[in-house]
């Protein structure tokens, strides 16, 4: 029999597997093979050498552990309120239990004159210290060993109701490793193994579930995230090799038209990681391979000249290029900033978003099926099929965490005979270890300086309570000329009262700056409306702009210098961040002021503190990711684009970091693997890749 086949045993083969059992693990926690089971790994172990001696247990113990006898016990109550309390001491003194479930199971089995092992979440009462719903077993003498570190599995309401709880899993484990232990085999190389000093896949399995010491815990773990992420990032590593092996792209050997541009139109010196990020570019666009490169800048940093002289670069070889944004706002605003320099240099530009008439829009497609148009800008509009390029070379995707990962693939199919290259840019920067695991199949590209000359944006947090004076100092910025933003959250669950809050905001503001002239944009207003109203703040002809985050991104008025962030505590911070960059732009001393209510928890504390502390983007993306976790930022939870079960992206960048160099290292030598001492890795990504397709017909 072949070892693999073990593993794909069915659940109910497990002894004493009961029907229920089965049943509620494969729905509530979609585990239905061996190998389901044993890769279901605790997600934290709880502490249990010590035992308390009752006396000493308070409130301020987040748990306890002590071992006592039931002096006394009943049922008290009715209904819903039906319990059993009973008085527990042992030769220190005494501690009340309330029970509300399994009161009947109780009655009968809580005896007296036996000692038992509790463990719960100590509470006082009245002065009198309670314990509920705790843990207990009979205490059975002082062989305590396999409670040293007790795994807690991630569980759900139906299975505790169904008094599945951690204990029962590890039970299920404990019969499982005892029949699997043989049919563990190693999945890394040995080679590996003993560079990293790593225990062995039997080992790091067993005591994942039944850690003996502190030390083998720590050794398991170690062992079996570096694996799940050397692997993670071999095979996006290896997908992006297989895809520059299999898809060639167009050769734009010829930069004559960047150079007239470089040299007589550029309107101001590059920065060296401007050109830096240049120079990569064009090494792909000369390459005969098809470009995949991510290009991550702060807000501020310049992508869009850089985007700008990449499509040079296709035009210049008889392609076309397009950009796309996720706004009309930002669209349109890039589409004004580079017709200005298209035009100087006689290439034709033109703008495709929802709001481009039918009429308009027959003539723009003909010219960009026939090739006579050059550049195309746009929204989502782009992806219909209606719209033919002649020859598209290069495709820009401006803010790509708002657009999805099948959404960049369909632009693949924008040219039929060769796939364009993809240049995807983002503002929001990602902490490194998330890039190498959500882009880790693309080339990354980083602007990690601005422009010189720019004075870093002082940020403040105000109280509600100090509105008046933060007026004053609008005023006071208004009269040297300046532009202000006003920012208020709008989200969807409770969208008509951030509506109304909008609205109150604007009056009064109104109210308060009688005599200048308010713009509002939001997102309920009419495209046409919204670009008015943009206009008129760009031209200077508003000075205050009351808005919802519609204004995120990417919009560009250099003159405005104060963001005032209203209801800041209901905006994370990579939105903070993103708002904040539409100031410090100018040359001028630019200001955000965080306003907020007084009572802030412990993590909004955090952001606005992050946010006072620094400007920079990467050091922000990181708090971020310390405090939501990798799948909230990314919006993937769901979509299983970082699955991993037992590492963590907030925590393990040093074993990632590891873990992709060796991946890297092994591939640089042996591209398709086929090398003999890296067959254990191949059969290893072969197996991976058919438990992804397992996995998905499950979800
Ligand atoms: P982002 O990276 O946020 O998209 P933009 O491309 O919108 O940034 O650039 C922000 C502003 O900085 C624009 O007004 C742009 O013209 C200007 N800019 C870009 N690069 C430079 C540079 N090297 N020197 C001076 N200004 C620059
Ligand atoms: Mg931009």
């Amino acid at each position: 029999m072949s070892v693999g086949h073990f593993f794909d045993t069915d659940l109910s083969q497990l002894r004493g597997m009961t029907p229920t059992r089965l049943s509620l693990l494969q729905t509530e926690l979609g585990l239905f093979t061996f190998g389901d089971l044993i890769q279901y790994y605790p997600f934290r172990y709880e502490d249990r050498t010590q035992i308390h001696r009752i006396a000493e247990i308070t409130d301020q113990m987040e748990h306890a552990q002590f071992i006592g006898r039931i002096r006394y016990k009943e049922k008290l109550g009715n209904g819903s309120k039906q319990r059993i309390v009973a008085e527990c001491c042992d030769e220190s003194g005494c501690i009340e239990l309330v029970w509300f479930q399994g009161v009947k199971w109780l009655e009968k089995s809580l005896v007296t004159g036996v000692d038992y092992l509790f463990y719960g979440k100590p509470t006082s009462f009245n002065g009198q210290m309670q314990m509920t719903h705790p843990e207990m077993e009979v205490f059975k003498g002082a062989n305590h060993t396999d409670k040293f570190y007790q795994p807690v599995y991630p569980l759900t309401e139906r299975l505790r109701k169904k008094y599945i709880d951690s204990k029962v899993i590890a039970g299920l484990q404990r019969t499982l490793l005892g029949s699997a232990f043989s049919h563990i085999r190693e999945t890394l190389p040995m080679e590996i193994i003993q560079q990293f000093r790593l225990v062995s896949k039997q080992e790091a399995l067993y005591h994942i579930h039944h850690p003996q010491s502190e030390n083998w815990l720590h050794q398991a773990r170690r062992r079996l995230k570096f694996e799940e992420l050397f692997y993670n990032q071999l095979r996006l590593i290896k997908q992006n090799l297989v895809r520059k092996e299999q898809f060639p792209g167009q050769v734009f050997a010829s930069a004559a038209l960047l150079t007239t541009f470089y040299q007589d139109h550029m309107p101001f010196d590059l920065t060296g990681a401007q050109k830096k990020v240049i120079r990569e570019i064009f090494q792909d666009m000369k390459s005969g391979k098809q470009m995949n490169r991510l290009l991550q800048g702060d807000v501020g940093s310049g992508k869009t000249i850089v985007a700008f002289i990449s499509m040079l670069l296709s035009i210049d070889n008889g392609a076309q290029a397009c950009i796309m944004a996720p706004t009309e706002i930002l669209a349109d605003q890039h589409y004004q900033g580079l017709k200005k320099f298209a035009d100087v240099l006689g290439i034709t530009i033109a703008k495709l978003t929802g709001s481009v008439k039918k009429k308009d829009r027959v003539g723009l497609l003909a010219d960009l099926a026939s090739g006579e148009l050059k550049i195309l800008v746009g929204t989502h509009a782009i992806f219909e099929d209606v719209v033919q390029f002649h020859n598209l070379g290069l495709c820009v995707i401006d803010e790509q965490h708002r657009f999805g990962v099948a959404q960049r693939a369909k632009l693949w199919d924008k040219n039929k005979h060769i796939h364009p290259h993809v240049l995807v840019m983002t503002a929001t920067p990602i902490p490194r270890t998330l890039a190498m695991t959500l882009y880790g199949d693309l080339d990354v590209s980083v602007i990690d300086e601005l422009p010189v000359g720019r004075k870093p944006i002082q940020t403040t947090h105000r109280y509600d309570s100090h509105r008046l004076q933060v007026f004053a100092f609008i005023e006071h910025e208004l009269a040297k000329g300046r532009q202000v933003y006003i920012v208020y959250p709008l989200i969807e669950e409770s969208e008509k009262m951030d509506f109304k809050d909008l609205m109150d905001g604007y009056e009064s503001i109104s109210r308060a700056f009688p005599e200048v002239p308010l713009g509002i944009l939001h997102g309920k207003m009419k495209p046409a409306d919204k670009d008015i109203e943009m206009a008129r703040f760009v031209k200077h002809e508003t000075k205050i702009m009351v808005a919802t985050t519609v204004i995120e991104v990417g919009v560009n008025v250099p003159n405005a210098s104060i963001m005032i962030i209203e209801s800041a505590e209901r905006f994370g911070l990579s939105q903070l961040h993103q708002l904040r960059g539409r100031v410090g732009r100018g040359a001028e001393q630019s200001y955000c002021i965080l306003m907020t209510d007084y009572k802030l928890s412990a993590d909004t504390k955090k952001r606005i503190e992050t946010m006072v502390r620094t400007n920079n983007g990467f050091e922000i993306a990181e708090v971020d990711l310390q405090l939501r976790g990798p799948g909230d930022i990314t919006g993937t939870r769901q979509s299983g684009a970082i699955d991993l079960m037992i590492a963590d992206l907030a925590k393990d960048g040093e074993i990632l970091k590891v873990a992709r160099e060796t991946a890297i290292k092994i591939l640089e030598e042996d591209p398709h693997l086929a090398f003999d001492r890296h067959l254990m890795i191949r059969e290893q990504v072969m197996q991976q890749r058919k438990e992804t397709t397992n996995w998905a017909r499950i979800s």
